[in-house]
């Protein structure tokens, strides 16, 4: 698209996860010639994983290697599918009006919103201080860097399960902190954590801090707090890997649409309709229980067969009536 121009689309999609690229497909084939707006991370969530194993249709399979796959099949049903980021969303007015970082306006008759989840953080300063310098939301992208070295991940679910036993590549020693004294994560993958010989889990514990040397800028311990007794203690490390869940990227609708949950967005139940005639949700956005990436798929079709419907009948209705001039 060229800069500082404006666009029309029938079918705008935000976000390139299974939600936006599957919305993509469905869109593409009901001949909405649609538009995606991929957003600052193309392919979304499944891009900083390594394997999927409970993709339908295979048993395995690398989750960027499947994110491509994902926007090829979008291209070739005939969406165009753009590398920019929506700043702002306007839902007060038909058409609705985007515009994006590059400058480019989009306005569009109908709206899929899909943009997924980002990594929830702990809040500590400390945390913030050394975020690239030793602390990281993502193991696939950061923990090539603690080959040989202790590392820390925090988080009972399948997200810190997998960071931890992926570390274990590199890491001569993973601690995995929880703050419970069970797991939450999938039970397959709790049996080859608790086998590893690499991992230790440190349980009923809180970080409370990040510690760190200035010169250079880098971590060398957490400090944990036992939950039950308050006791206090550090646990040397090189990498701190915060991996405590997702919250859903809604701030483009904050104050737009309904929410509920956590800021996720409210949709219909049962459907993809959100509060805002015309406005669609799909996937993680949507999603505090299921979060998965064949759920947001499924979403993701709904919500164009959904938009597709609106459309169809706004196309149906009669046009409003030309302003007679009075007397
Ligand atoms: P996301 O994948 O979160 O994608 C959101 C998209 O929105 C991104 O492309 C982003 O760039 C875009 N976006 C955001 N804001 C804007 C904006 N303003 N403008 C334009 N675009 C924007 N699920 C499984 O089923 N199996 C697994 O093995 C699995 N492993 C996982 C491993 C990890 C490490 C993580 C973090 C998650 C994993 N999940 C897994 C969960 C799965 O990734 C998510 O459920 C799924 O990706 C959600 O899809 P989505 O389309 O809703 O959004
Ligand atoms: P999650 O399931 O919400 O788990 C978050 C974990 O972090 C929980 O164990 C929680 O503890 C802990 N936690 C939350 N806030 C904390 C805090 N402030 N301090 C310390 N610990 C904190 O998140 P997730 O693991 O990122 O998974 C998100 C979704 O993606 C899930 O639906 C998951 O199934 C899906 N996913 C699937 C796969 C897969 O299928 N292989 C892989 C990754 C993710 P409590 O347990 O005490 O609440």
């Amino acid at each position: 698209m060229i800069m500082g121009e404006t666009r029309h689309t029938r079918l705008l999609i935000i976000g390139s996860g299974p939600a936006g690229y599957t919305a993509a497909v469905y869109g593409a084939r009901a001949m909405l010639n649609p538009l995606l707006v991929q957003g600052i991370q193309p392919g979304g969530q499944l891009t900083i994983t390594t394997e999927v194993e409970n993709w339908p249709g295979d048993s395995e399979v690398q989750g960027p290697a499947l994110m491509e796959r994902m926007e090829a099949h979008a291209r070739a049903m005939g969406a165009e599918v753009i590398a920019d980021h929506v700043a702002t969303l306007d839902l007060s007015a038909r058409p609705f009006r985007a515009e994006a970082d590059s400058g480019t306006t989009m306005t569009a008759d109908a709206v899929i919103l899909a943009t997924g989840a980002q990594a929830k953080w702990l809040g500590l300063p400390s945390e913030e201080k050394f975020k690239g310098f030793g602390v990281s939301a993502c193991a696939t992208c950061d923990g090539f860097f603690y080959r040989g070295r202790e590392v820390v991940v925090i988080g009972g679910g399948n997200t810190a399960v997998e960071e931890a036993l992926f570390l274990t590549n590199f890491a001569s020693k993973v601690t995995l902190i929880h703050r419970r004294d069970s797991l939450r994560a999938e039970k397959i993958l709790q049996d080859r954590l608790f086998r590893h010989p690499k991992i230790a889990v440190l349980w009923n514990h809180g970080v409370e801090e990040v510690l760190g040397d200035a010169d250079p800028l880098g971590v060398t311990a957490v400090r944990v707090r036992d939950v039950m007794s308050g006791a206090v203690s550090d646990v040397p490390c090189a990498g701190f890997f915060v991996a405590i869940g997702h919250a859903p990227a809604s701030e483009l609708v904050q104050g737009q649409v309904e929410m509920h949950h956590g800021n996720y967005v409210k949709v219909k139940p049962g459907g993809t309709e959100t509060s805002v005639p015309g406005v669609f949700a799909a996937g993680d956005l949507t999603d505090h229980v299921y979060r998965q990436a064949v759920t947001s798929a499924g979403m993701g079709c709904m919500a164009a067969l959904d938009a597709e419907r609106w459309l169809a009948e706004q196309a149906s209705q009669p046009a409003p009536a030309e302003p007679q001039p009075m007397g």
